[in-house]
């Protein structure tokens, strides 16, 4: 008979920066962990929920330094759990959007362990949100896409011109993750699909101190980034949801900030 597994494993989504962002369910995960592993993009700032005793490591790649590879975190992960501990893994924004949340259950599970998930506010929808833009107002939305901007090695990533097609003939929303590197490209593929002058937002480090944002149009993308110096973590925001944002800021010189 097997032995019984001591440990467990929480995978929990610590939204898109701002700390109070942060679920109960969040929280009380972060309290209890006695390992935590941390994302890049998570910011330091909930972990003043973890005990004093807790493992924290960050298997992160910002500031130039070389990601901890998949493989390894998992590894770690599962030998934790075995040890006994509570592992708490900790990803920026919703753990099942774009982060790998859905490679690492697959592998908890299956080296047996069980694994539970607690959800966090992606920050494609914070970014919009906090700008008070609804990304399905229903006078201009009928749906919102998640769209990654990056291919997966060896792929081709996605095929602008057929995801602009679908956004402009069913009203679609489309928010762009991790497109800020590959702009012309987007652009160049949206403007097959989608008029000139559709409205775009670009948001960066949605909901931290740190936020900026600018409005323009698709025509427009690509200089916007590089002549505001906006870059990644950003979302791009596509539709005629953020038409009356960029209306207003034509209007009133005043930042637009997200809910302090
Ligand atoms: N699971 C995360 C996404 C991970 S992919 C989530 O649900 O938000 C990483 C990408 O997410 C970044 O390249 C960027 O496009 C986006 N991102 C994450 N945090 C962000 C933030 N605070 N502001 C803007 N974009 C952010």
């Amino acid at each position: 008979m097997n032995t019984p597994i001591k440990g467990r494993c929480t995978l929990v989504g610590a939204g898109p920066g701002d700390p109070e962002l942060l679920t109960l369910k969040a929280v009380k995960a972060i309290a209890s962990a006695t390992v935590l592993l941390v994302d890049d993009l998570v910011n330091d700032a909930v972990l003043e929920h973890a005990s004093p005793k807790a493992r924290i490591v960050h298997v992160g790649k910002r500031g130039g330094c070389k990601s901890t590879p998949q493989a390894f975190i998992d590894k770690l992960m599962i030998s934790a759990v075995l040890e006994g501990e509570h592992v708490v893994r900790l990803k920026g924004g919703d753990p099942f959007i774009f982060g790998r949340g859905g490679e690492e259950v697959e592998n908890l599970r299956q080296a047996g362990i069980d694994v539970v998930v607690v959800n966090g506010i992606t920050s494609g929808q914070a970014a919009l949100t906090g700008l008070g833009v609804s990304l399905t107002h229903r006078d201009h939305a009928q749906g919102v896409l998640f769209m990654t901007g990056h291919a997966q090695p060896g792929a081709q990533g996605p095929d602008w011109p057929s995801v602009a097609q679908v956004c402009h003939q069913q009203r679609i929303t489309l928010l762009i993750y991790m497109g800020t590197s590959r702009s012309a490209h987007i652009q160049a593929g949206l403007l097959q699909g989608l008029p000139a002058k559709t409205s775009v937002a670009v948001v960066q480090n949605a909901s931290r101190h740190d936020q900026r944002y600018a409005v323009t149009t698709l025509d427009a993308l690509h200089n916007t980034l590089h002549n505001e110096g906006i870059g990644s973590p950003c979302i791009i925001a596509v539709g005629d949801v953020l038409t009356s944002l960029c209306a207003l800021k034509e209007k009133s010189s005043l930042p637009l900030r997200c809910a302090a």
